[in-house]
């Protein structure tokens, strides 16, 4: 089984609830969203009105659930959590949206999975707070209108283009989320451990942080995984020596790269020269589906500036090639 995932794992639900920070104070790293999200919540507060609608976009595990929930602590409402693709029809929507209470947050995940007819129910929802909805059938139908409590849709997704331009427009505050720096995952790895009460030192810590891809869930997921190595084979103490050996163990190299990526940048360098190769094509090479690439994989090779995206495809660098110790020679070509 993997551990670099696009989904939540069984064990990541079982801690996660317990590793969330619960208010703004204690969310680690992303300061630029953080700052704009505190001005709208204190403006929010003093007109003590329902807080614009936010959408939160980012890869995987960077903190969007999370965050939705901070916005509801902080402003002392409650949150509701669905996603897209758990509404199905649109009077599932409506029935959410009905048991919203005053100042709710409603939180959707993977909001660019709602259906065509379920986004377009959130439209007057968004704007004015009514639903419209249809009693009967044929011609004797009759649209009747519901107000709704003044909620705050918080939406997340990994990628904004996916997003309908109709639905993008209706959110007040539109957010991305950036990969964590080295020193904040080391931060959350240090704190997961107290909350575990996992005894970790600063260079085991660091070592974690260095492998997470810039993720506060690989980081708690790979701090968990790292206890067992060193309960089982040393000590107990999470030190540098143990986490290089668990996370080696685990096909996790120094870079934090696993098969998959390994398997992705090889087939670039060996089957098509370094690139340029279309992502379908690359998906269909390695088995793996086009948007876990462009979800996964890519946001955090191209952030190592590993892979670059050029109109013509996806390029292997030359920090690629001589990453796995090979010579580049498509300089000419690129
Ligand atoms: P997303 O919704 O973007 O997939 P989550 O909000 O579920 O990500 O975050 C995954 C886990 O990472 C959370 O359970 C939390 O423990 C941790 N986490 C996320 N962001 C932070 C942060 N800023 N500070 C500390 N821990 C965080």
């Amino acid at each position: 089984k993997r551990i670099i995932t696009t989904h939540l794992t069984e064990e990541d639900i079982q801690i996660e609830t317990s590793l969330r920070p619960q208010m703004l104070d204690d969310y680690i790293g992303q300061s630029k969203a953080k700052e704009i999200i505190k001005v709208y919540i204190e403006a929010a507060k003093m007109r003590r009105e329902a807080l614009d609608h936010v959408l939160l976009y980012g890869p995987p595990g960077l903190g969007k659930t999370t965050l939705a929930g901070i916005i509801a602590n902080e402003m002392g409402v409650g949150v509701k959590i669905t996603s897209g693709p758990a509404i199905e029809k649109p009077g599932d929507m409506a029935a959410v949206l009905n048991n919203l209470q005053e100042g709710d947050i409603l939180f959707v995940d993977e909001i660019h999975r709602l259906s065509r007819q379920v986004e377009e129910v959130m439209y007057p929802a968004m704007e004015d707070y009514v639903i419209d909805i249809l009693i009967g059938k044929g011609p004797a139908a009759k649209s009747i209108r519901l107000d709704l409590p003044k909620f705050t849709l918080v939406g997340a997704t990994t990628r904004l283009g996916l997003l309908s331009s109709p639905l993008r427009d209706r959110f007040g505050v539109i957010n991305r989320l950036e990969f964590y720096t080295f020193e904040e995952l080391q931060e959350i790895v240090l704190r997961s451990s107290k909350v575990l009460q996992v005894p970790v030192d600063v260079e085991g810590a660091a070592e974690i942080a260095r492998r997470s891809r810039g993720t506060p869930r690989l980081a708690n997921r790979f701090l968990k995984r790292v206890r067992d190595f060193a309960q089982v084979k040393y000590d107990g103490t999470i030190t540098k020596e143990v986490a290089a050996y668990a996370l080696d163990t685990l096909e996790v190299d120094p870079l934090g790269l696993d098969k998959n990526d390994r398997k992705m940048l090889f087939a670039m360098m060996d089957k098509y020269g370094g690139g340029p190769v279309g992502l379908e094509t690359l998906a269909a090479t390695i088995g793996e589906e086009s948007g876990t690439i462009e979800d996964v994989y890519e946001p955090y090779l191209m952030q190592l500036g590993m892979i670059n995206r050029t109109p013509r495809g996806r390029v292997a660098t030359p920090h690629c090639y001589r990453h796995f110790g090979r010579v580049f020679n498509q300089a000419a070509e690129q």
